[in-house]
């Protein structure tokens, strides 16, 4: 069964045109017709409700097609860019986000200013036509691989905090930048250490105005979070919420009455995690901000997935000690990577403690926090 509107809706038609015309379709290809980013205004994207939005999703995932794999450029830096850039910078970066040829990265976190990012201390001094940075990022996801990275730096350093930092792009390739490989618990390598050092950024690299960063930060943290709420029980990583149900089974979940219990608990938490997101979808078909309760969804789904992850690994018994933890783990033992990955899924994207802040205030109505 089609997913939304009707088998025979003509928007159906038309995209299934498209792909009879393009059946082994190029990154290039699916961005140039605004499949990648349907939701996009064009020539970018679309400009798609979210109807047609499911309309492309489920037609593409029918035919087979996947598109370009640039997480942090398409999902984050994107939305940023074409919020507060301007046509020349649209034009410069938007393309190779689409197409995947670029890959990004996001250097906003630092040793000192994780949850509270506004206390960012790295600088960004004005000299002529550019800036010269000075500071530390760490947990930057991808760093080591990335073409462009999209960067908060203080510019006002007497302003009060969220007033004084501007948004960068910044090339990677630039001299003064190195990146330092943290190997984490499973072996492999998402994150880095950035340090900058009188690394220069052109004033044309600057997104939005002087001094006006945090308000983007926000457009960028928020298409985080509906993201990662949405992503599956790894974050669309790693197995996915139904193969791990399936592997309990598999591993006798359901023959100890301990067992069951623990297992129908995940069950019944799944459930009601897949509706969260459904009512998400809904608040989005309806033209709706599904606000706080994509923080709901992750609060729950993430250590959800903690606790599936910590199913099967008790499961295993002793064999399941024996767990690989090398680059490769995520594809040649996905169950003890999940196991151990799954640990990051409370901390980023804004900790778990952070969306309850976020669920007390706005939607049980508590005092702000101080
Ligand atoms: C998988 C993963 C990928 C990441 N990728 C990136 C990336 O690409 N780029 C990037 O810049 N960063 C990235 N991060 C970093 C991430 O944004 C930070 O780890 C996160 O913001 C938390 O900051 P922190 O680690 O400094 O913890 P802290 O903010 O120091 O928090 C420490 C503890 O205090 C709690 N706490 C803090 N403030 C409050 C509060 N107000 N109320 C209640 N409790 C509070 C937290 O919940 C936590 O338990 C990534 C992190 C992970 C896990």
């Amino acid at each position: 069964m089609p997913v939304g509107p009707p088998i025979d809706d003509p928007r159906r038609v038309e995209v299934r045109a498209w792909l009879d015309a393009h059946p082994s379709p190029t990154p290039r290809q699916l961005a140039e017709a605004g499949y990648v980013a349907p939701h996009w205004p064009e020539p970018w994207g679309l400009g798609a409700d979210p109807e047609l939005q499911l309309i492309i999703d489920d037609e593409l995932a029918r035919a087979g097609v996947e598109r370009p794999d640039n997480a942090i450029g398409i999902g984050w830096a994107g939305p940023t860019i074409l919020a507060g850039g301007t046509p020349e910078q649209h034009q410069r970066w938007l393309p190779g986000i689409l197409d995947g040829s670029d890959e990004w990265c996001q250097l906003f976190s630092e040793p000192e200013a994780g949850s509270d990012l506004a206390s960012l201390r790295t600088r960004a001094e004005r000299d002529g036509d550019e800036y010269v940075v000075n500071g530390q990022k760490i947990w930057s996801t991808w760093a080591n691989r990335s073409r462009w990275g999209i960067l908060l730096a203080r510019t006002d350093r007497t302003a009060p905090k969220h007033r004084g930092i501007s948004y960068f792009v910044l090339d990677m390739a630039t001299p003064g930048i190195e990146v330092r490989e943290i190997i984490e618990m499973t072996g492999g390598n998402h994150f880095n250490e950035t340090f900058l050092t009188d690394v220069r950024i052109p004033v044309d690299c600057r997104i939005g105005a002087e001094n006006d960063g945090w308000r983007l930060a926000k457009v960028t943290l928020g298409n985080e979070r509906v993201s990662l709420s949405e992503g599956g029980v790894l974050w669309g990583m790693g197995p996915t919420s139904a193969a791990c149900l399936a592997e309990l089974r598999r591993l006798g979940a359901g023959s100890d009455p301990r067992h069951r219990q623990r297992y129908a608990r995940l069950h019944i938490e799944s459930t009601i995690i897949d509706l969260l997101g459904d009512k998400i979808t809904d608040a989005l078909l309806r033209g709706d901000d599904p606000g706080p309760v994509a923080s709901i969804r992750k609060a729950l789904a993430d250590v959800h997935g903690q606790r599936l992850m910590g199913m099967v690994k008790d499961l295993q018994g002793a064999g399941g000690m024996l767990g690989e933890q090398s680059e490769h783990a995520e594809e040649t033992d996905p169950w003890n990577w999940g196991f151990l990955f799954s640990r990051a899924l409370t901390i980023g994207g804004g900790t778990n403690e952070v969306q309850r802040n976020i669920i007390g205030e706005r939607v049980l109505g508590l005092p702000r926090e101080p």
